[in-house]
């Protein structure tokens, strides 16, 4: 006979990890006990030596299916003589390491229960259990238990309490448990009666559904309803109806940028969108994201309003996750717009009387219910290129927060605060480097607010106190100045580690595939602050955790008018042009670029450029993206960031045209990639030049590659995000080594994560 106590580390609470252990130990006939704490979960079991062994072995061999085990320490101690095996209450003490998981789409055995007559939670909208529900959206603290989420209001019935208590149960220790008797509960206003609310008595059976149904004859007849979720609310309207989307749009002060649909079920998916296999399992995942899909090229009957998605050819869709979401299906046939309800670049709205203030202008009802949200999170939105690479491009519900485990013990407690557009931070500690949802664009006093609301949040969810802040080179971020400011405010701890921008995209794919090795690294995006105190963007690196060299990058050129060249793809594309063109030259074009200004706004803007007067310096490959997007006449402004390259990639591209990058980029020994060729032939006109571009980029990237036959490849950047261009790489680097980010984002949503690996090799 022994007795062990096991220590073990990991993602094992709230995954229904102690039933499991308690079903293996009862069917073994061991004795011991289980409980949570604040360090993962501690056990003790005790019984004949083998069949202890075989019994940590299952553990070890099948967790529960959420589960992940990062350590299990074991230790031989006196034998007490136990018997039965009981799971005790949590202990509150030490080290708060257990990670937080994320929201999970409601299962299929709830919405089963959901549906059935007889069952006690027919037709409930807030069914849930161990295994689907809510968790980040209603946690405040850890340990995972009831009294720390937001379900501490709602006292337990005996039928649910019995349920939690017994560990036979679907719902044993489930926190978010509930029922119409004693649950959350529905409530609905309506703007004609100034959003009065208007509660549901689920004890009045029927209400509930009725309000549900209310609900989806308001959809039907065009308006516009806020509908409660996870972690916010979702502007909700009928995809289909031109009218109704177009009013959205003009309400919420939105003109092109794409509205996310959610639609019925997997079946009206692909009535609209080509799904792969791939694309099918991560619609269906218990994540739930947005999937970008391809449009399908023949249209059906519940085809959404080109208002939708202008001028480009993908759908965001994504299915119903929560049970409210699959109840007001039951009344609905078509694809609802479901875009998250904020002010532009405002944080997600969380709860009523903040929708009414911010939005009661956009919306003519509200679906709302009782369960308070307390951490705020958007919806997840994913790609997959070329069946090969799932690509995040932004990591939030049923993603994060993000748990990336690391093999050596992180020494010191690290925070990174990310970058200043699609900002995320990342704490790295112990074993684990754990990815904050997307908290968003940090211009402007909300998202800031919101930003040292999501850091204190984490601090709280793990007993942090940071020893070292790390946080990007750009000395106006705002998360820079936070960052100096703490560490300023504690004197002589943390420190303040600064990381250049696209270093940090590079570092935070090494991060996620636990790499320290050197790799070359494409490194394209829109801004990032460079070592030389000019805007960087389309970067080649050479780089370990140790540092980069910068290889290769863009020619430079100028942005005319600062930041207002970003929204003007004709500013990019006329500073280009006096690069290489006289400004008689110039004024003697005929391409759109030229055709957009009038000749005394070139002029003036020449002078500026001459002078160098607001006209910043970059290597941006965001921007030359938009200067081909002006000189080929597919837009001259824009409306959100990246539709150029989506226009672009709409716009028919014939792969035939150009395979080789010669006749676009011209590469210097120095490592300088010239553009000249490429503006050139799209300054004279050519019909359908723009067509080479991204082609050529594709060939230019292996023709880099090349150079480096031993060295893994990264791909990273905002610029990636373009689809065509990656399938295009992948297909010619198919024989290379290639690390990819396929779990944390893209985009600048990974900073925060490559901020931290680099702070953990500082050490
Ligand atoms: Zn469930
Ligand atoms: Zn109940
Ligand atoms: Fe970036």
């Amino acid at each position: 006979m022994v007795r062990w106590r096991c220590k073990i580390s990991g993602v094992v609470q709230g995954v229904g990890f102690r039933p499991t252990v308690y079903r293996y130990a009862t069917r073994a006939e061991l004795g011991g006990w289980i409980r949570n704490d604040s360090d993962g979960v501690t056990l003790e079991v005790e019984g004949p030596k083998e069949a202890v062994k075989a019994f940590v072995r299952r553990i070890e061999e099948e967790p529960p299916s959420l589960a992940r085990i990062d350590t299990i320490e074991i230790e031989s101690i006196r034998i007490v003589g136990e018997r039965d095996f009981i799971i005790q209450p949590s202990k509150d003490s030490g080290d708060k390491k257990s990670p937080i998981l994320p929201d999970i789409a409601v299962c299929e055995t709830c919405l089963k229960e959901m549906r059935d007559p007889t069952d006690r939670r027919f037709g409930y909208p807030f069914i849930n259990c161990t295994e689907c529900g809510p968790r980040y959206t209603i946690t405040k603290t850890i340990p995972y238990d009831r009294p720390n989420t937001s379900m501490a209001i709602f006292g337990m019935c005996d039928a649910c309490r019995m349920e939690y208590e017994d560990a036979a149960s679907r719902r044993y220790h489930a926190q978010p448990i509930a029922c119409p008797e004693c649950g959350p509960r529905l409530n609905m206003r309506l703007k004609n009666e100034n959003f009065k609310e208007e509660s549901a008595n689920p004890k009045d059976s029927g209400i509930n559904d009725s309000l549900i149904e209310k609900c989806a004859t308001l959809l039907k007849e065009g308006a516009i309803v806020a509908v409660k979720g996870l972690g916010g609310f979702h502007l909700m309207c009928d995809a289909t109806n031109d009218k109704t989307v177009e009013r959205l749009r003009k309400r919420k002060r939105r003109p092109d940028k794409p509205f996310a649909l959610m639609v019925k079920n997997l079946e009206m998916a692909k009535t609209l969108a080509h799904v792969s296999e791939k694309e099918e399992h991560l619609l269906m995942s218990k994540e739930s994201p947005i999937v970008l899909l391809k449009a399908k090229a023949t249209i059906c009957t519940h085809w959404p309003s080109e208002k939708v998605t202008p001028g480009i050819d993908r759908f965001g869709v994504m299915l119903p996750y929560t049970p409210l979401h699959h109840l007001l299906f039951d009344y609905l046939d078509i694809p609802l717009v479901a875009t998250s309800a904020n002010l532009s670049e405002e944080p997600i709205v969380r709860d009523c009387s903040e929708l009414v203030a911010k939005l009661g202008h956009v919306v003519d009802a509200v679906l709302d219910h009782d369960r308070p949200i307390e951490n705020a999170i958007d919806d997840s939105v994913v790609q997959v290129i070329g069946d090969k690479w799932v690509q995040w491009l932004r990591v939030a519900r049923g993603v994060a927060p993000l748990n990336l485990p690391v093999k050596k013990p992180i020494e010191k407690k690290i925070m990174a605060v990310g970058a200043n557009q699609k900002n995320t931070i990342a704490l790295a500690f112990g074993h684990n480097i754990v990815l904050s949802p997307h908290i968003g664009d940090l211009s402007g006093i909300e998202p800031m607010e919101y930003f040292k609301r999501t850091v204190a949040t984490f601090e709280r969810f793990y007993d942090f106190a940071p020893e070292a802040l790390v946080h990007d080179l750009h000395p106006n971020y705002e998360t820079t100045k936070w960052a100096k400011k703490v560490s300023f405010a504690n004197r002589v701890l943390p420190v303040a580690v600064a990381v250049q921008h696209h270093y940090a995209h590079v570092l935070a794919v090494m991060a996620e595939h636990g790499v320290d090795r050197k790799v070359l690294a494409f490194a394209w995006d829109g801004t990032g602050y460079g070592t030389d105190d000019t805007i960087w963007g389309g970067e080649v690196l050479l780089a370990d955790v140790e540092g980069f060299e910068r290889v290769g990058h863009l020619r430079s050129f100028r942005l005319l008018g600062g930041e207002k060249a970003i929204r003007e793809p004709r500013r990019v594309a006329l500073a280009m042009l006096f690069e290489i063109f006289s400004i008689d030259e110039v004024l003697a074009m005929q391409n759109p670029t030229v055709r957009a200004f009038s000749v005394s706004e070139i002029r003036m803007l020449h002078q500026a450029w001459l002078k160098g007067i607001n006209t910043p310096i970059t290597t941006s490959m965001g921007r030359l993206f938009d200067a081909v997007a002006s000189l080929g006449g597919i837009c001259q402004r824009i409306g959100y960031e990246g539709e150029s390259g989506l226009l672009l990639e709409a716009a028919n591209i014939d792969k035939e045209v150009a395979t080789e990058k010669g006749n676009c980029f011209k590469c210097h020994e120095d490592g300088l990639v010239d553009w000249e060729p490429l503006i050139r032939i799209l300054a004279a006109g050519e019909k359908k030049s723009a067509d080479r571009f991204i082609p050529a980029l594709a060939a230019l990237v292996e023709e880099i590659a090349a150079q480096y036959p031993d060295l893994a490849i990264v791909l990273t950047g905002g610029v990636f995000q373009n689809r065509t261009l990656c399938e295009m790489i992948l297909s010619r680097l198919s024989n290379r080594d290639l690390l990819l980010p396929d779990k944390a984002p893209v985009n600048d949503g990974a900073i925060a994560l490559g901020q931290a690996w680099c702070a953990i090799h500082r050490e």
